[in-house]
């Protein structure tokens, strides 16, 4: 049976068919264009400005102009301080998702979380062992009997 691959739009919740790993629907990605294209005829006609100016003086969400500086859409641009908000602290960035001090907290984290995991792996290996030798000593005892 071939599952069909619609998904609820992230953002306008209309059902559509992702292309990959796609979270918005076609018409949400094309508003999103239009105003990242917004945003950087914005910031040509306004060489020089800040992060938030850009934000105001566009119109456009500010997390749309964070995830476009993420992305490195501005690097070696007119903008003057090519910084977003670490999405954990909200501590000004230039790079990544999460300021250096979350990523290691969240890396840490995630350390623990493996460790976690592997520590039950272990366990439930055990304890699978533990069975089938004992299936394997009952086996053994009725070939005896
Ligand atoms: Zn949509
Ligand atoms: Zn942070």
């Amino acid at each position: 049976m071939t599952k069909l691959n619609i998904k609820n739009c992230a953002r306008c919740k209309k059902i559509f068919m992702p292309v990959g790993k796609e979270k918005i629907c076609p018409d949400c990605r094309g508003a999103d264009l239009e105003l990242e294209e917004k945003v950087k005829s914005y910031l040509r006609d306004h060489p020089g400005i800040t992060v938030n100016q850009l934000i105001e003086g566009s119109g456009a969400p500010a997390k749309l102009v964070w995830r476009m500086i993420q992305q490195g859409q501005f690097e070696n641009s007119a903008l003057k301080d090519a910084q977003y908000p670490c999405g954990r602290c909200g501590k000004l960035i230039t790079r990544g998702a999460y300021c250096s001090e979350c990523a290691d907290k969240l890396k840490a984290n995630a350390q623990k979380f493996a460790a976690a995991m592997n520590s039950k792996r272990r366990a439930a290996e055990k304890k699978a062992q533990t069975f089938s030798d004992s299936m394997y000593d009952a086996m053994g005892n009725s070939r005896e009997r």
